[in-house]
């Protein structure tokens, strides 16, 4: 190790053994590296249908107050989504994505002396977090690629802080029922907080909404966090929420930076919170895209994992990479899973029609010359 290395020894030792999430390929990237145009990413769960009309239109009211800092308290947001849940404002957590929620509450909650459960194939940050404060990940092996809520309440000790869930959960796709969960909420001893990570809840239908956030008035130590980047086609303005108790939203709120949330962000996601149309749409399109490219893989005798979310993975029953590749090769980015020990699959966001009937082309044409 030269003497330049040396900082690395300086870092706390989480950090020195962190691995940063790897996103998905970026267009650009793709263009550059491949001299390619018309190129269609289907890699990062993002709306293919763009931000919705409401929240551009408030993002351009905006812009001329961009000198200004923004409510560090984001109190119109708030409302507004307090209106919508019938929560209190107390109860709210505003995060720049709902990412910064999970980090908050690794922030605030775990030392390196205790221990975060979550399952084998969830998403990608909860290790990151942990790892990124020295706490200790306990992973309980997934259950037909899902969580297996008995197993990781077997892993809960006293030791154990935080549980993250994601439900639906990314890049399965799978979902808990309502029942099984609230069972392992209450089953948890009140020392541990249960993250219930909801970034795809609006794909879900009528199950989804409310019914999680009717517990919060039973279960001080459960946060549940949603996002605009999903299904409401904001993600690069980076903003997302917590619910909770008012006192766990407070003690996240005093760990967070004073102006997490920029200006446009703030604006954009209140104006989306009434913008309907364009919610309904994104979920009709994504209904009739997951059903064609469910179809196309039945076509290719392909199997998949029922999805409930805007995305897909499909079992190639071979190495992905070399598939990857070669859809990337045609223009097509999609992201492989292999971090999420899954070497076989590759994780497919659903697109517009057009883009989808690419994919599929893209990848008959890639199969038939394995
Ligand atoms: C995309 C995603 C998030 C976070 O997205 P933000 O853009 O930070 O709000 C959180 N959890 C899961 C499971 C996700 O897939």
């Amino acid at each position: 190790m030269n003497n330049t290395d040396k900082i690395y020894n300086l870092a706390v030792s989480g950090v020195q053994k962190l691995i940063p999430y790897t996103p998905g390929k970026p267009i650009e990237e793709l263009e550059r590296e491949l001299g390619l145009t018309n190129i269609i990413k289907l890699a990062s769960n993002e709306n293919p249908l763009g931000p919705g009309k409401k929240a551009l239109a408030a993002i351009q009211a905006t812009l001329k107050d961009l000198a200004l800092y923004p409510d560090g308290n984001g109190f119109n947001l708030k409302s507004a989504l307090a209106d919508k849940y019938a929560v209190d404002i107390s109860q709210i957590t505003l995060g720049n994505g709902s990412n910064e929620i999970l980090e908050l509450v690794a922030r605030a909650f775990l030392t390196p002396e205790l221990e975060v459960v979550f399952s084998q194939h969830a998403f990608a940050v909860y290790p990151l977090v942990t790892q990124a404060v020295g706490a200790t990940a306990v992973v309980a092996p997934a259950l037909n690629y899902g969580h297996d809520l008995d197993a990781m309440l077997e892993r809960v000790t006293d030791k154990t802080r935080l549980v993250f869930i994601a439900n639906p959960n990314n890049p399965t796709g799978t979902l808990l029922s309502h029942t099984d969960l609230e069972v392992f909420i209450k089953a948890l001893p009140d020392t541990c907080i249960c993250v219930l990570d909801e970034a795809y809840c609006e794909f879900v239908g009528d199950q989804s909404a409310g019914n999680s956030i009717a517990w919060l008035k039973k279960y001080p130590n459960l946060l549940i966090t949603r996002t605009f980047s999903k299904a409401y086609g904001l993600a690069g303005l980076r903003i997302g929420y917590g619910l909770s108790s008012p006192q766990l939203a407070d003690i996240l709120n005093r760990v967070r930076q004073p102006f997490n949330n920029n200006m446009l962000a703030l604006a954009a996601a209140e104006a989306a919170l009434t913008d309907t149309e364009h919610l309904q749409n994104t979920l009709a399109v994504n209904a009739q895209g997951m059903q064609l490219i469910t179809e196309g893989f039945k076509a290719l005798a392909l199997e998949w994992i029922p999805s409930a979310g805007n995305f897909v993975l499909v079992d190639l029953k071979q190495p992905a990479m070399p598939i990857y590749e070669a859809l990337l090769r045609k223009g097509v980015i999609v992201r492989p899973v292999g971090v999420y020990e899954l070497p076989n699959h590759l994780r497919i966001t659903i697109g517009t029609q057009t883009e989808n009937e690419l994919f599929l082309q893209a990848l008959t044409e890639v199969i038939s010359v394995l």
